[in-house]
């Protein structure tokens, strides 16, 4: 499929506080967003016109801005609001759903006190981020890079500028000949993938590292809850490089990955197994059902 860039589509962008033509919906140049990277984002995902644990979403969004200093100029219930009313108007369902907010152009220099803060919402259709081979399982590179110190880069947040490492790190993984890419933490233990968790299969039992410096992504969670209720032992623990070798079934979790197994990190392989399809199974079916369902069957 040809990729149509992104300032070239049509639809409706909900920008501080309205709906624009999707091609209006620009910034300035000096945004202080572009040049600092202060900025934090969504990823969500509408399943039949509901967007799977908006409210978890939200959370974390104004969270996330919290984290970089800044507070969001919306409620949370302004935010999911927006957020249902841009998938309404672009009139795709099943879409995935990227709010953004920014610190604009008042103010260019590392201070920002005097930026104003941005908000903007859009949707667009995007199957799974690994497509309809995903079952085969996704190769991973094992990234140069690592995941930061959680004192020197503010790694609960999703945050923008933490993504640099995940685009150098994904693409040197393109030029090896692998889909996408692990990466340690600062360490040297397992941490996550470039925009995915991850979770290992070892003697029967679910084992995934700590977040301490990546995201406890919303699907992880849910993943972990999932996992419970099918009486499957879930662990998190620090999780060492070399451990990798002993797991028997991989999986990356993640709102664009949601569940896909892993078919090999370098030059370790595996099979996705029972555990890896319960998982999946359960997953798939907890997308399509109402947020008040989804909230009793997988709290997190
Ligand atoms: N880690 C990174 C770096 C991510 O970008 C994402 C996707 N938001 C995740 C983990 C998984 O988070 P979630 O399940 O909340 O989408």
């Amino acid at each position: 499929m040809a990729l149509i860039p992104f300032d070239d589509r049509d639809g409706s962008i909900w920008l501080d506080g309205a709906l624009v033509p999707w091609r209006e919906a620009k910034v300035h140049v000096l945004s202080h967003g572009l040049h600092y990277a202060s900025a934090v984002f969504e990823g969500e995902r509408a399943y039949g016109g509901t967007i799977f644990r908006l409210d978890a979403h939200t959370k974390r969004l104004i969270e996330s801005g919290a984290l970089l200093d800044f507070k969001l100029p919306f409620t949370a219930e302004q935010i999911m609001a927006a957020c249902n009313q841009v998938v309404a108007a672009n009139g795709e369902p099943d879409a995935y759903v990227r709010p953004i907010a920014w610190r604009g152009p008042e103010q260019l220099s590392v201070s920002a006190e005097a930026t104003k803060i941005h908000l903007a919402i859009a949707s667009w259709p995007w199957p799974n981020l690994f497509g309809d081979d995903r079952m085969k399982g996704v190769r991973l590179d094992v990234a140069d890079w690592k995941r930061p110190h959680p004192e020197t880069a503010p790694t609960a947040a999703k945050a923008a500028g933490l993504y640099m490492i995940g685009t150098m790190a994904k693409h040197k993984a393109a030029q090896r000949g692998f889909e996408d890419a692990i990466l340690m933490d600062w360490k040297g233990d397992v941490a996550e993938g470039t925009g995915e968790n991850v979770f290992f299969v070892m003697d029967g039992e679910l084992h995934t590292p700590t977040p301490i410096c990546f995201l406890n992504g919303i699907t992880r969670r849910t993943v972990i809850s999932l996992a419970k209720h099918q009486q499957i032992k879930v662990v998190e623990r620090t999780i060492a490089r070399a451990e990798m070798a002993k797991a028997t079934e991989v999986f990356v979790t993640g709102t664009a990955a949601e569940i896909t197994p892993v078919g090999a990190i370098g030059d370790l392989t595996f099979t996705p197994g029972r555990i890896t399809e319960t998982v999946m199974r359960d997953y798939d079916e907890l997308i399509h059902q109402s947020p008040a369902q989804v909230n009793q069957r997988a709290p997190i």
